[in-house]
This record gives C-alpha cells, sequence and structure tokens, in this order.
C-alpha cells in the first residue's frame, strides 16, 4: 500500500509566535482527531524549522518539512541551506523543484536534478513538484510537458532511488489561484504520471510511488480528489495556514 501523506507548504508566512502557535494547534489535533495511517508534514519557513520540530516532538504521525534546500553540504554559500544542516534541525521531507522556485528564482532541470540527489544523499525524503502552465494546458501538451519533467529531473535515478520519491503534481495555473484541478482532470494526470513512471521502471516500482495533488486543495473540496486511485494525498498551500482548514483536509484523506 502506498504512502498516504498530506503537506503543509506554508511558503513566506508566519513570524516566530504565530509559527509556534499553528504548529502546535496541527499537532495537538492531529494527536486528538486522526485515527488513520496519514503522514503529515508541516514544512514552515526556514526560521521557524526548529521551533516547529519542538512543537512535534514524540508525535508519530506528523514530520517536518523545508521547503528548500542548496545542493552543496556546506562552505562559501552565502545565504544558502544545506541537506545536513536541515538534517540537524530534525527535517525528514524536503519541497523541491516548486512552480514558485521555477518562476522566481529561476531554478532550472539540472539544480532540481542536484538537489534531489542531494536530498537523498543525505536520508531525506525529497516531495518533488511538477505541473504544467495554463498555456501549456490549453496547447494540450499538458501530459508531454510534465511527463518531460520528470525525464529530465528524476530519470537519472534507480529504481532503489525513486521509490524513496515522493511526486506531486501541482498545475501552476491551480496554485493559489482558487481554481482547483478537478478529480477527474487530478486521476487523469496522477495516472498518465504513474504509467511513465512504469514505463521506466515497471509497474511495481510505479505503484510504490505516493503522487500528491496540489493546487488550491481546500476542506470542501479535498475528498473528492482523494477518492481518486491514484491520488495519494496532497500538498497544501494557503489552506495550511489554518490549522482547522488544513485539518479536515487531512481527516479528509
Ligand atoms: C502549493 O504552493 O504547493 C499549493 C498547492 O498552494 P495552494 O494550496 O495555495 O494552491
Amino acid at each position: 500500500m502506498r504512502q498516504k501523506i498530506v503537506a503543509g507548504n506554508w511558503k513566506m508566512n508566519k513570524d516566530a509566535e504565530s509559527a509556534q502557535s499553528l504548529a502546535s494547534e496541527v499537532v495537538n489535533m492531529v494527536k486528538d482527531e486522526v485515527t488513520s495511517e496519514v503522514t503529515v508534514v508541516m514544512a514552515p519557513p526556514f526560521p521557524f524549522l526548529s521551533s516547529t520540530q519542538r512543537q512535534i516532538g514524540d508525535a508519530a504521525q506528523v514530520f517536518l518539512g523545508a521547503q528548500n534546500c542548496y545542493p552543496k553540504d556546506s562552505g562559501a554559500y552565502t545565504g544558502e541551506v544545506s541537506v545536513p544542516m536541515l538534517k540537524s534541525v530534525g527535517v525528514t521531507y524536503v519541497i523541491l523543484g516548486h512552480s514558485e522556485r521555477r518562476e522566481y528564482f529561476g531554478e532550472k532541470d539540472a539544480t532540481i536534478a542536484d538537489k534531489v540527489d542531494a536530498v537523498l544523499a543525505g536520508g531525506l525524503v525529497p516531495i518533488y513538484c511538477c505541473g504544467e502552465s495554463l498555456e501549456t494546458r490549453e496547447a494540450n501538451d499538458h501530459e508531454a510537458f510534465v511527463s518531460g519533467q520528470l525525464d529530465r529531473e528524476l530519470f537519472h535515478l534507480d529504481a532503489e532511488a525513486i521509490k524513496k520519491v515522493v511526486i506531486a503534481y501541482e498545475p501552476i495555473w491551480a496554485i493559489g489561484t482558487g481554481k482547483t484541478a478537478s478529480p477527474e482532470q487530478a486521476q487523469e494526470m496522477h495516472a498518465t504520471l504513474r504509467n511513465h513512471l512504469a514505463k521506466k521502471y515497471g509497474s511495481e516500482v510505479a505503484n510504490a510511488i505516493s503522487i500528491l495533488y496540489g493546487g488550491s486543495v481546500k476542506p470542501d473540496n479535498a475528498a473528492e480528489i482523494f477518492a481518486k486511485p491514484d491520488v495519494d494525498g496532497g500538498l497544501i498551500g494557503g489552506a495550511s495556514l489554518k490549522s482547522r482548514d488544513f485539518l479536515e483536509i487531512v481527516k479528509a484523506l
């Protein structure tokens, strides 16, 4: 059975105090209300990783995520944060290839592939994001586009390595826009990605990889998206900033 995951990407939001409150509310609600086997990830901005980890404490189902990393271990890279640093403060998951990093920070295929390698080499789990723009979807090129992202950024991995990656399909036109992919559109793309993985690595490997959907998931649309057979959870932006909304989404899985 594939791992079920709901990951909250807090992006560049919160301050020290409100980050601590959000983390503590999420951890307590998960402890009290979540009985299923869902893995919950909170990915706060770097300055709040340690305080979030303190809130997580020994909660069995909740894990710390980071929103980015640099692929070198240490050295003269002003402003960057390495995988060993993330590990040392308790991070387990690292979001990579997010469309905002691609768009605003110019991250290209080779950089994303290097980051995937660094995260895996450090024993952490990449949450690798892919997804097409509205223009690409309207040109009906979305399947080829997203398959190409996998070819260039993930398919250098061997079968053992790729099994450790979590994939997040995030259509750019649905991120932060309030416009979500329909459950059918999500399922269609998740199945396309799984078939693409199967062609390269075989169906046993493809069936073991969790594929999350991201893009305006909210408490009122989560259940129907998560009900689709190839959707193994969600990467949640805006709705992860309110503990009750985030919990409702976790409970929908
Ligand atoms: C995201 O940034 O990964 C995301 C899915 O954002 P939102 O849920 O706000 O669309």
